[in-house]
């Protein structure tokens, strides 16, 4: 039982298993005293408010980075797009407000800043050392690749590197998110933790 999580955590749109959530809020749970946590794709903010409560709790930020534009899936004929996160007006995905309102409801605007670009634009001159990274964010080797060069490097030692939607098989899903896990173990900076369904955890040595 995770105090503090709202009770229609269901409801929240996203793409995101009880176990992979018990295992972000953990670790956040266990690193975050040493450090902010920074989230790479936010979408509705399920993950969001699950390591914004670890991070409450140590008394750290979490830094939600997110265009909040969709990620490739998400625009308009893709088969994960959402007509009711489209803004008809900008003629743009916008999840930004329903992620907003979920994090207010949740009680954790005082812990989690949101960060509405994109990682390029965001890790320019960024400092600050992290005490967990989650990398959520588009599944293009492009995007990935990018989350991966712009954020590994900023995790503190004894920090953890989570990734998101690790897919051995071509056929359950995209293989970016597994390209840079294997980059990541190959770099000899990280030790495996292993596998919480598709949630990949390693912690930087
Ligand atoms: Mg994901």
């Amino acid at each position: 039982m995770i105090p503090g999580l709202p009770h229609d955590i269901d409801q929240i749109k996203g793409f995101l298993a009880e176990d992979e959530a018990a295992a972000l809020y953990q670790h956040a749970l266990e690193t975050s005293a040493r450090g902010p946590v920074l989230e790479i794709g936010s979408y509705c903010g399920k993950s969001t408010i699950y390591l914004g409560l670890a991070c409450r709790d140590t008394g750290s930020t979490l830094f939600a980075l997110d265009h909040h534009r969709g990620s490739e899936e998400h625009q308009q004929g893709e088969f994960f797009h959402d007509p009711e996160l489209f803004d008809q007006g900008a003629g743009l995905m916008d999840s930004f407000r329903e992620f907003r309102r979920n994090i207010s409801a949740a009680g954790l605007d005082d812990v989690v800043v949101p960060l509405v670009s994109d990682s390029e634009t965001t890790a320019r001159h960024w400092r600050t050392p992290l005490a967990m990274v989650f990398i959520d964010g588009g599944h293009s080797l492009d995007a990935a690749l990018t989350d991966y060069r712009c954020w590994a490097s900023h995790v503190l030692r004894g920090g953890i590197l989570a990734i998101h939607d690790l897919f051995a098989d071509a056929h359950e899903g995209g293989q970016a998110p597994y390209a840079i896990y294997r980059l990541a173990k190959a770099s000899g900076l990280f030790a495996d933790l292993g596998q919480v369904s598709s949630l990949g955890l390693l912690r930087r040595l």
